[in-house]
């Protein structure tokens, strides 16, 4: 299945493949060309396979020029059944590909906290078969519909103790739900009164094509590691200071259970991609706040640490850091991410395979990918590991290109000169501070 969000670029799309039938599905009608019952999807194991193995091969090959494919954010599912003996060639392929350009996402099935289905787009936003419990109704036809991040430092900066925190929480979040109930009003506007959405509302299956009910309406966050420095004095990697950080993100949790209740619609609660808010939030907090704001960062270009990330400078190791933030996944089912930012040496796809196996089975991570900085020379088409300021080939210093994993998805960093985009002054920032295993 593919998802789609965002106008005026290059279409941000994200494919999520499955190396086999998933057992839930074997049974199920299968339908062919001109809606006609064609068997049960079990009959299409080698279809399956067939897929993602195309697929993976094409992203491994990289574009014309040997860059990767940046797009769709290629998402593989990893159950059970996969991580066998069967399956180790395909896998491997995948792992060869996270190596050779980080691009690959992997999706957790194994954590108790699932159901049958997971669907992810590239950001890391997501969507599981835990509102009506039906996969169909909770994952297809329907998106994330909106959603509004909250600043966690400034509500440290503005309380005494826990109590403070809490009632500053309600305020913040009621305020996001305000927000929220606005944007969902705007949005059925554009699909019943304005009809600016034909393709989304035309009828399939006599009901709307886009099943709006089932959408959620989130609530983000962003730094909760300075949130904890600023009212326990330890960040994240601190057991108390965390254990607070849990309770934050629990009560977050409880109150958007209280609004299905109250309001009958799909509350969720994720870890903001928050690319460019993390950086804002900084800079508005540095302005405000002076010294008293906990910053990442250098003076020229301050930001948050993401969601409940570890920070992206902290010396702990993989597993410690897998540990720490493995207890963020199962509260933050509307969107959550892992990085592993991987150093230039980490290129063994064996090594990765591993690690992965190690996630799957014996961690609640539920998403996460291996990311590698990559360096590309305009001039000579080079491909280089890690952030190179000069070709090894050519020589050129300019036209020389980055690329990284921005907050979800691979992106070009805008280093050459004739780069069209780039990241912002706090990304930038805090590429230069990711510490690589
Ligand atoms: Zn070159």
């Amino acid at each position: 299945m593919a998802y789609a969000a965002r106008g005026s670029q290059v279409p941000f799309t994200s494919i999520n493949l499955e190396f086999t039938v998933p057992k839930f599905l074997e049974d199920v009608p299968a339908y062919g060309p001109k809606g006609k019952l064609a068997g049960v999807y079990g009959d299409y194991e080698e279809e399956t396979r067939i897929l993602q193995r195309a697929f993976t091969e094409t992203l491994l090959d990289g574009d014309s020029d040997g860059k990767p494919h940046l797009f769709p954010n290629t998402i593989y599912a990893l159950r059970d059944k996969v991580l066998t003996d069967e399956f180790e060639e395909d896998v491997r392929r995948v792992h060869e590909l996270s190596a050779k350009y980080g691009s690959s996402y992997f999706v957790n099935m194994f954590p108790s906290y699932r159901g049958d289905m997971a669907n992810y787009m590239g950001c890391r936003t997501s969507l599981n078969d835990n509102w009506t419990g039906d996969w169909e109704q909770d994952c297809f036809r329907t998106g994330n519909l909106a959603y509004v991040t909250l600043n966690l430092p400034r509500i440290a900066y503005n309380s005494r103790d826990d109590n403070d925190v809490f009632d500053y929480l309600d305020s913040y979040m009621h305020l996001a739900e305000e927000v929220l109930m606005l944007r969902r009003e705007q949005a059925m506007n554009c699909l019943d009164n304005y009809n600016l959405l034909p393709f989304l509302t035309q009828e399939a299956e006599g009901e709307r094509y886009y099943r709006v009910n089932n959408a959620t309406l989130s609530f983000g966050f962003v730094g909760l590691n300075e949130m904890l420095m600023a009212h326990c004095g330890e960040g994240i990697e601190d057991p108390d200071a965390r254990k607070f950080g849990l309770k934050v993100i629990k009560y977050m949790n409880k109150r958007a259970d209280e609004l299905k209740e109250e309001t009958g619609l799909r509350w969720s609660v994720l870890q903001t991609p928050a690319e460019s808010t993390a950086y804002r939030f900084g800079m508005l907090d540095k302005e405000k706040y002076g010294d008293k704001a906990i910053l990442q960062g250098d003076d020229v270009a301050s930001y948050y640490t993401n969601s409940s990330h570890v920070p992206v400078n902290s010396d702990v190791l993989l597993p410690e850091k897998i540990k720490i933030e493995e207890k963020f996944h199962p509260l933050t089912l509307g969107g959550h991410i892992f990085h592993a930012f991987m150093g230039e040496a980490y290129s063994d796809p064996d090594s990765l395979m591993s690690l992965t196996n190690k996630i799957a089975k014996n961690s609640d991570i539920g998403f996460w990918a291996y990311s590698s900085a990559l360096s590309f020379c305009i001039k000579c088409k080079t491909l280089m590991k890690g952030l190179q300021t000069q070709c090894g080939t050519c020589g050129e210093e300019t036209e020389v290109e980055w690329y990284d994993r921005i907050t979800g998805y691979v992106q070009q960093v805008g280093r050459s000169r004739s780069a069209s985009g780039g990241w912002n002054p706090g990304k930038m920032r805090e590429l230069m501070d990711r510490k690589r295993f």
